[in-house]
């Protein structure tokens, strides 16, 4: 099973397969079958038992990340508001340092409805590219998008009413975002406007926090009473053209979450705060085919996981250096 072409299936929508018994490299194998003996029932009961003795707190991203994510978009309004050239225009399209940045899905939307390569685009793009490339394409969505971070407080909103069965969480088909993904890029070509910026929640808040423009919120607003009431994150999980663009930049990217098979008592704490869970089915019993795998493509960075594993499974690592963190 090749873990590259199987990552980008999945983010393409596709359920995570069951692994063939070829599949497993020798030491997966092994690994596997340590874990059904009596060592390894002690060698859990030992772990647990530290980790409950020494319970020292694991490093809180999510302190760095929702501080920078506010950072990014609060330089977007200094800049307009007291025009300093440091940083200009919004998410979707802007100058930084004089260099253009422009998001990837914006940028295609544009170029498909005015049917042209715009060199000032093609350029954004670029730098864009490479950028996300190198700290991991959809890391834009955990560390940058305004979108993520209100999703993601609404979220801890619907995990509480869920808790007492005032919620629900109803799950969409994942291969619904491939779909709007083909539909937005064909309305644009077809129509010659940017359709889907009427209703991209990333450029609406974005300008919103910058121009104040609230009144265009309404939009934002009914998205997130559904994700409050009835299905969890669904935006970014199901739907975000844009999120899936940055999975594929991320694909190849050299920084990814790492999980290390060994460490795993495959006891599902990742999975429950996962944002895009269906990365983390390698952490299922069983399921892993190598001792050490990179999460696939659709992996935001986030952090969650690493911060739930209680036995230090999951980590950052940029590939071809050692373990970061
Ligand atoms: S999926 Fe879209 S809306 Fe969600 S965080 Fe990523 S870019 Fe923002
Ligand atoms: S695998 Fe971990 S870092 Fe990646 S999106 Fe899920 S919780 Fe975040």
């Amino acid at each position: 099973m090749n873990l590259l072409l199987e990552g980008l299936r999945e983010m393409l929508g596709a359920e995570p397969r069951r692994p063939a018994p070829e599949d497993y490299s020798e030491e997966a194998r092994k690994l596997h079958a340590f874990k059904k003996t009596p060592e390894e029932r002690e060698r859990r009961r030992r772990m647990i038992a530290e980790e409950l003795a020494h319970k020292k707190e694991s490093f809180a991203w999510r302190k760095w990340r929702w501080p920078t994510i506010i950072v990014i978009n609060l330089l977007f309004v200094i800049s307009y508001h007291f025009d300093v050239q440091l940083v200009e225009g919004a998410l979707t399209a802007s100058r930084v340092l004089g260099f253009h940045f422009a998001d990837l899905n914006s940028a295609l939307q544009v170029m498909l409805a005015f049917k042209e390569v715009l060199i000032n685009l093609l350029i954004g793009v670029t730098t864009v590219a490479i950028l996300w490339w190198l700290v991991g394409g959809r890391s834009f969505c955990a560390w940058t998008c305004p979108y993520h971070l209100v999703s993601e407080w609404v979220e801890m909103l619907h995990l509480r009413l869920a808790a007492k069965g005032w919620a629900r969480d109803i799950p969409l088909d994942r291969r619904l975002r491939t779909v709007l993904y083909v539909v937005f890029a064909a309305l644009a070509f077809g129509t010659g406007y940017m359709v889907y910026e009427w209703i991209s929640p990333v450029g609406i808040l974005s300008r919103a926090i910058i121009y104040g423009t609230w009144i265009s919120l309404g939009w934002i607003a009914v998205l997130l009473f559904i994700e409050l009431f009835f299905v969890r994150r669904m935006w970014c999980r199901y739907m975000c053209p844009i999120g899936m663009t940055y999975s594929f930049i991320g694909a190849t990217s050299p920084t990814v979450v790492h999980y290390d098979l060994e460490k795993c008592l495959h006891e599902g704490e990742c999975r429950k705060v996962c944002l895009v869970p269906h990365v983390l089915e390698i952490t299922k019993k069983g399921r892993a085919t190598r001792p050490h795998i990179d999460i696939g493509a659709d992996c935001t960075r986030c952090a969650m996981c690493i911060e739930a594993c209680p036995t230090g499974a999951l980590s950052f690592r940029i590939k071809g250096l050692d373990k970061l963190l």
